[in-house]
């Protein structure tokens, strides 16, 4: 029994390396950290055309119960009526952008009426929000660059267009990301079809299952 419980001093001595040996952990465990933070790959899940009553509010609730944030560029006209939608994609966190008020197409019309789209639409998100559109998607991914000297609104494009809206099917919408997803993608939906919520929030399991982090994306433009 004594034998058994007792110390000798070789362990004694052994023991003295135990502290060396913390540090050592930490520090491998503290740089792992920092590296593995450094290499999470980013994603920015956008959304436009909506607000819709009932499909962006299924967006909303599934990005809450996922704890997960994306970007609204909304039509101004959508906007009356569906306030608390915008009032929620603020309040949780979300980015609210601005894809005209009557999705026009910006390089159809005079450079006036453009500039028009744009801020009556940002005027109304703030009217709600009390904050005004920084960012713009133009429609038809169609920018005019005389806008440039008249609004101050930047426009985003996108780097994954799911076509959601022409297949309206929940498999191809979600194998369309996920054959050509990687980090930094800005994926373009639509938040006023059912199939588009479906395949969405589908398409945030995958990828979170994957180590994505989603961002809103003024983080992955704007990132230096
Ligand atoms: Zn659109």
């Amino acid at each position: 029994m004594k034998k058994r419980f007792g110390i000798n001093i070789r362990t004694v001595r052994d023991l003295r390396i135990v502290p060396v040996l913390i540090c050592v952990l930490v520090l491998c465990f503290g740089e792992k950290t920092l590296a593995e933070e450094e290499m999470t790959p980013q994603i920015a899940l956008t959304f436009d055309d909506g607000p819709h009553p009932v499909y962006t509010a299924q967006i909303l609730d599934g990005l809450k119960e996922r704890g997960v944030k994306a970007t609204f560029f909304v039509i101004g006209k959508n906007i009356e009526g569906n306030e608390e939608l915008l009032e929620r994609m603020h309040q949780e966190g979300h980015l609210i952008g601005n894809h005209t008020y009557s999705h026009k197409k910006l390089d159809c019309i005079e450079k006036q009426a453009a500039a028009e789209e744009l801020e009556k639409t940002s005027e109304l998100v703030e009217r709600v929000t009390g904050e005004g559109t920084q960012f713009a998607r133009p429609p038809f991914g169609v920018w005019n660059k005389a806008l440039e000297y008249d609004v101050t609104m930047l426009p985003v494009m996108w780097s994954i267009d799911t076509l959601d809206w022409t297949t309206k099917n929940v498999p191809a919408t979600v194998e369309k990301v996920m054959k050509q997803v990687k980090d930094q993608d800005i994926i373009l939906f639509h938040d006023c079809y059912a199939s588009s919520a479906q395949a969405a929030l589908q398409v945030v399991d995958l990828l979170l299952d994957q180590g994505y982090e989603f961002v809103t994306v003024d983080q992955i433009i704007l990132a230096p």
